[in-house]
């Protein structure tokens, strides 16, 4: 029997699984580096280029591959596509032609040169999301330097059923592949993080994953017994009989719960003293709709659409903005699909770095990026526009911060509508318009801004980080990121209070809405729409269904006697479990 090893990384994408280990040599080919002579330079550059010609019919075979799939490719389509623009990107052409002709060395080293070096830019961006890209281009020069040197690419792996994937890194190319037949049950890989490629598709696929491990490839071996925890990010190898006893009890938990899940999809979720709330889902991609349906969503309360702009060098079209927003509408029926615009901003940005802001989370982000590049923001609100045929849209601007950033945002939107109706363009009804609140400032003025705005939808994620004053991506203040802080909570009560008196719909769709932990609290502060992940939906619907209001609001009323935000944790969390046996997720 081998030693048992535990590793911990990343957990990416939620779920518990055991399987077999199955290793793809995922690791990179040794770069031959060879210095051309003069009469062979014409001849190099030939074969670079049917290199790329080659490389573009592969990905496209695997493009329409997953065609094959039941699904037209979705988000996986997507970057596939994006591969191919970066094969064709004439900065990259023209580099590797350069270092041919100027330099005399083979493609294969002019290649992973200039790979080197645009990985180096993508090193030193700040944001997680967009460094992740760098993988990309790693894909891409890669698939290029084993055509060079007529290695065998996208072989059909045999791989056997209940698999665990572990790899270096995983590339979408060799996900698509994998995916395609179900035969693996998680991922296992040494790079990426919460936002990589293998993250992003495993968790709209539900498949659990396990990233940034540093070292999995070299200890774990083919066959090898592996026990995968994506939502705590603990890999066992080899466990011992009480650990897969305890896996397996955990794996056996879920399922249930996942099938009771998919039994209570359908019951409304109501408190026992008839208080109707509905439970939407947050995406970031197409691929997840069918999940947030099968788990109960009523509709779509969060799409984060700077998620388009993932894996491209370039801002999306109007055109394309105009297709993905059809294919959600379409997808949900009559369903609300609350698309919000776009949260660029700081690193988060196509094309050119930009200048560096000291302080990102408080610069030139969300609807403020937007009012200061008015094409970007109009080819999104156009499009909007345009999509409001297809179905029941509601459109929501991220970070306002003052009236006049509503107003202004407004202004714009009307202008695209005059701009369309002159242009004869078909467009759907007025849809409402609402806004985030997730500034301190927002919340203060919610009286004011609940005037103006359609609805509200909390983002608590920023309106903690806003209000406590603490980076969320800072791991150091980690620990002062408190949800029932009593300022979070006197404030939420605020932000509530003004909706209602002005009679528009308050929404929430921070993580703090799909902790079933806090669910209470919630339902106490009076708000009746929450929005979270697939996942999260039946557990907080369950809380729902088994307490009345009338107690939610005597728990709360209880506990914001307390003044500091430990004390109250520990208050609800005794109440909660006392309330419930097992609850999966807690009150932090
Ligand atoms: C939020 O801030 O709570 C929110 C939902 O927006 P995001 O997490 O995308 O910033
Ligand atoms: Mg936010």
């Amino acid at each position: 029997m081998s030693a048992t090893v535990s590793l911990h990384g990343i957990g990416a994408s939620p779920g518990v699984a055991v399987g077999h280990a199955f290793l793809l040599d995922s690791r990179r080919v040794r770069t031959p580096k060879v210095k051309l002579t003069r009469d062979e330079v014409d001849a190099e550059v030939m074969r670079f280029k049917t290199a790329i010609d080659l490389s573009d019919r592969q990905l496209g075979d695997i493009k329409g591959k997953l065609t094959g799939l039941g699904t037209d490719g979705g988000e996986h389509g997507l970057i596939l596509e994006a591969h191919r623009l970066m094969l064709h990107d004439p900065m990259f052409l023209v580099e590797v032609t350069r270092l041919i002709k100027e330099d005399g060395i083979n493609a294969e080293w002019a290649v992973r040169r200039v790979g080197r070096r645009l990985r180096h830019q993508f090193d030193n961006l700040d944001d997680e999301y967009f460094r992740e890209r760098r993988s990309d281009i790693e894909f891409v020069a890669d698939r290029l330097v084993r055509n060079l040197m007529g290695e065998l690419v996208d072989a059909e792996l045999q791989v056997p059923p209940n698999s665990v994937i572990v790899a270096h890194d995983v590339s979408p190319a060799d996900a698509a592949m994998l995916l395609k037949d179900g035969k693996v049950s998680a991922f296992v890989t040494d790079l990426g993080g919460h936002t990589s490629h293998t993250a992003i598709v495993a968790r709209a696929r539900e498949v659990p994953a396990v990233v940034g491990l540093t070292r999995a490839s070299d200890s774990i071996r083919t066959g090898d017994v592996v026990a995968v925890d994506g939502r705590r990010g603990l890999v066992l190898v080899n466990p011992t009989d009480e650990q897969l006893a305890l896996f397996r009890e955990t794996m056996r938990r879920q399922l249930a719960s996942e099938q009771l899940a998919l039994k209570t999809a359908e019951l409304p979720a109501v408190t026992q003293d008839g208080v109707r709330v509905r439970l939407n889902g947050n995406m970031e991609f197409p691929e997840e709709i069918p999940s947030l349906l099968a788990h109960g969503a009523e509709g779509i309360g969060l799409y984060r659409t700077e998620f388009l702009f993932l894996n491209r060098p370039t801002a999306p079209t109007e055109e394309e903005h105009f297709e993905s927003y059809k294919q959600v509408l379409v997808a949900m029926g009559d369903r609300p699909v609350t698309i919000r615009t776009l949260d660029l901003g700081g690193d988060k940005v196509p094309g050119k770095k930009p200048e560096k802001e000291n302080n990102p989370a408080m610069g030139l982000r969300a609807i403020r990026y937007c009012l200061q590049h008015r094409d970007l923001f109009r080819a999104q609100l156009r499009a909007l526009l345009r999509a409001s045929v297809y179905g029941n849209l509601r459109v929501m601007f991220p970070l306002v911060s003052s009236i006049s950033e509503l107003r202004e945002a407004r202004s714009e939107l009307e202008r695209c509508r005059s701009e369309l109706s002159r242009q004869g363009v078909p467009m759907g009804k007025r849809f409402p318009l609402g806004i985030m609140v997730e500034t301190p400032s927002a919340a203060l003025i919610a009286d004011r801004l609940a005037q103006e705005a359609d609805f509200f939808s909390v983002g608590t994620n920023d309106l903690i980080q806003y209000t406590i004053a603490i980076d969320r991506q800072n791991r150091d203040v980690a620990y002062l990121y408190r949800p029932l802080h009593l300022a979070i909570l006197r404030s939420l009560s605020y932000v509530v209070g003004a909706a209602k008196k002005a009679n528009i719909p308050v929404a929430m769709c921070g993580e703090m809405a799909g902790d079933p932990g806090l669910t209470m609290v919630l339902l106490a502060l009076g708000l009746e729409e929450l929005s979270m992940t697939s996942g999260q939906i039946p557990l907080v619907k369950n809380v729902i269904r088994s307490v009345s209001r009338a107690d939610a609001a005597a728990l709360l009323e209880q506990a914001m006697q307390f003044s500091s935000a430990e004390e109250i944790e520990r208050f609800i969390k005794t109440q909660m479990d006392q309330r419930f046996a097992r609850l999966d997720g807690n009150a932090q």
